[in-house]
């Protein structure tokens, strides 16, 4: 048996403010005239609060993600040659935003010192050199972005992300006064992801005890905020990112399941956001995981959070095709969630009547 070796985040501060730290934490990693690029999510782009707080030195420039839709490859070369041309080379990208943020930043940073395009580094280990210096600082939790060793991206041909050692941020800023006040339903979408990724990696074939350690902990967290809790306790802030966190942790080293395999899926052919489009899929997923969903459920109507339904009522027999594709493609999470003989159990006309219920 050979066990995985994975590479990750070098550098974790956390607490109440201190994103306050960012200048000394990256006065150290400046080099010499290049600049710190700060992508940042576009919700903050007229917050000049936040925005006074974001240490500029020297030529550092803030650059306003558009995360309207998730980062395409081509968003990010977009945004890796206009700094090549501008700067030549700059000293670090720093993500402030959420996991789309924080993966583009990723990519972003990986870019900058690898030839060619982004969609070239859509897989597993194909990136050959060291990123420039990055940094995620999440201002909304749940997809462990900010720990993992990837950045999902949609490419021409596929949705993946560049899974490789040079992936992980150098640094990450874990500031819950960042997180407070995301709107009610966008709060829960992307809690969520992180309690399926746990209800998917805790009820999966791979788990092991340094999995189970950390899932077991994320889970308990978001049923805390969730079921006990106001989502806009001050609480629950310091709760999701820790939940997030460690959300992350667990599927770092086991898997997701069916419902990443099939919102997946979804979100290539309909450009459905990952956050909720997990949960539409989550909804239909009883035979699956009874208990999880059953407390989804509960979590629901806690909330009065509105899951979208019918999202595949007028689509082609081409176009669930696709999705199914797409979903069977991606087989380690099968493998995770239903076990090495996973072909036995799920094939094309299970996985329809699952499209077209939701
Ligand atoms: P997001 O980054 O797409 O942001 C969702 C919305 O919340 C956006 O409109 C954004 O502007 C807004 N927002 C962000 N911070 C806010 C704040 N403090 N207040 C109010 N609004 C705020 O959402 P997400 O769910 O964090 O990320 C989804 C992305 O993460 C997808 O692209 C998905 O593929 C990716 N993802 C990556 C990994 C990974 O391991 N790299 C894991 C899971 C998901
Ligand atoms: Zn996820």
């Amino acid at each position: 048996m050979k066990f995985r070796n994975f590479k990750m985040v070098d550098y974790v501060v956390y607490g109440r403010g201190c994103f306050n730290q960012l200048d000394e934490i990256l006065a150290p990693k400046r080099v010499q005239a290049q600049p710190m690029i700060f992508l940042l999510d576009h919700h903050f782009e007229n917050n000049e609060a936040l925005k006074s707080r974001i240490p500029l030195r020297g030529n550092d420039e803030i650059i306003i993600a558009d995360v309207t839709y998730e980062p395409k490859t081509t968003y990010v070369d977009e945004i890796a040659t206009l700094l090549k041309d501008k700067y030549g080379q700059v000293s670090g990208v720093i993500a402030i935003g959420g996991g789309s943020t924080m993966d583009l930043a990723k990519a972003v940073a990986i870019m900058m010192t690898n030839e060619g395009l982004a969609h070239e580094y859509q897989g597993y280990d194909l990136v050959k050199n060291k990123a420039v210096y990055k940094v995620g600082i999440p201002t909304i939790s749940g997809t462990g972005a900010e720990v993992s060793r990837t950045c999902v991206l949609t490419g021409p041909t596929k949705k993946l992300g560049m899974n490789s050692d040079f992936t992980p941020f150098d640094q990450i800023v874990l500031d819950p006064e960042l997180i407070k006040g995301v709107p009610k339903n966008q709060n829960f979408y992307t809690g969520m992801d992180c309690y399926i990724h746990c209800v998917e990696s805790l009820d999966g074939t791979f788990l092991n005890t340094f999995s189970q350690s950390y899932g077991e902990k994320a889970l308990a967290m978001c049923q805390d905020v969730y079921l006990n809790k106001d989502i806009w306790d001050e609480n629950s802030d310091e709760q999701l990112m820790m939940a997030s966190y460690a959300g992350g942790m667990s599927i770092a080293y086991s898997q997701v399941g069916v419902a990443h395999a099939v919102s997946y899926g979804l979100s290539y052919l309909l450009g459905t956001k990952h956050g909720i489009g997990n949960c539409i899929v989550f909804n239909h997923l009883q035979e699956y995981y009874p208990q999880g969903v059953d407390e989804f459920k509960r979590m629901v109507d806690k909330h009065a959070i509105e899951i979208p339904q019918g999202v595949c009522a007028q689509l082609s027999d081409a176009q669930f095709d696709t999705m199914i594709d797409v979903s069977l493609g991606m087989k380690l999470l099968w493998e995770n969630a239903l076990g090495t003989n996973w072909e036995q159990k799920m094939n094309r006309d299970i996985l329809r009547k699952l499209f077209e219920k939701l």
